[in-house]
């Protein structure tokens, strides 16, 4: 297993905020995503250490760039913003809404998720070139989890930065399916431009950096296959967004649920999608999540084990 080239470090987070790839430049560092907002000052105090590790201390990060716009991916840029005032690259599709801080446009509003606002200098498109870490990298589109989320390839180093597109085991949510948008088509094409590639080490936007790529791919196709349905897809969502909310606040009471979500449109619209009202469509989540051990209730509170 050949090691990841010394001018770049894989940070591995957890489900909650994304990981972060960090690149040593002659004159500073560049970081791709931040991770989740509620743990801003945990990562603002990892890259801190991270910079100190690679002898940029005093440059400090020069650069941000985010794969996507989820808040589990940039959650910490405007505390790194702050710390390090970096320029910050984003998709070239959500530079706009950023410049605006379009919180509908860019879902915050509809996943009932937090984002620091941030801003954005300029914008990475598909077929773009960028070097990192004294790399090439070449930016490819990536649609189907995110329609605006992009992957960064190396072939020299034979190296797939592949944010929520490809995990060890399976991706992302496919959002757009849950607005009666297209989605699975795109990840399907997604996962065959990733097989078309020249990859031998992949560094996702969650879990770790895996060489297993022929078997992962072969995994997500099946797993594709299987939730390629828009009410399978909205039965993961519900579940998913659920269980991230108990990431992030620990613990909260169900019977306040529905309300507090209530304006939060992926939710209302993957309930809808499954013939359930919202409130309906959460117990049966909640009663899912417990039977899978990913939630402990004491009476109408509910707990991450
Ligand atoms: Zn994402």
């Amino acid at each position: 297993m050949t090691p990841l080239p010394p001018t770049l470090r894989f940070i591995e987070r957890d489900w909650l905020s994304s990981n972060q790839m960090l690149f040593v430049e002659p004159d500073g560092a560049t970081l791709i995503d931040t991770g989740y907002g509620t743990r801003a000052d945990f990562t603002v105090a990892l890259v801190e250490r991270v910079l100190a590790e690679v002898g940029r201390a005093e440059r400090g990060l020069t650069r941000l760039i985010n794969t996507h716009l989820h808040s589990d991916h940039c959650g910490a840029n405007a505390a790194l913003q702050r710390r390090y005032h970096c320029p910050t690259l984003v998709p070239h599709a959500e530079f706009d809404a950023v410049r605006r801080w379009d919180e509908d446009a860019l879902t915050y509003r509809a996943t009932a998720q937090v984002c620091e606002r941030f801003h954005a200098d300029g914008f990475l498109s598909d077929g773009d070139e960028i070097t990192l870490g004294g790399m090439v990298w070449r930016v490819h589109a990536a649609p189907g989890h995110d329609p605006h989320s992009l992957m960064l390839h190396c072939p020299e180093h034979r190296l797939l930065i592949s944010a929520d597109v490809l995990w060890q085991n399976g991706f992302g949510i496919i959002f757009p399916e849950l607005s009666g948008n297209s989605g699975f088509a795109e990840q399907k094409a997604a996962l065959e431009l990733i097989a078309s590639l020249d990859v031998g080490t992949v560094l996702p936007g969650h879990g770790p950096m895996f060489h297993d790529v022929p078997e992962a791919l072969e995994r997500a196709f099946a797993r594709l296959a299987v939730i390629a349905d828009p009410r399978r897809n909205a039965r993961n969502a519900l579940k998913a967004l659920l269980k991230f909310r108990l990431l992030e606040q620990q613990q909260f009471d169900a019977d306040r649920l529905a309300e507090e979500l209530a304006g939060a449109s992926v939710m209302t619209n993957a309930a809808a999608l499954i013939g359930m009202s919202l409130d309906a469509a959460i117990a049966w989540a909640l009663t899912e999540l417990e039977r899978q051990g990913q939630l402990r209730r004491e009476g109408s509170r509910i707990f991450n084990p």
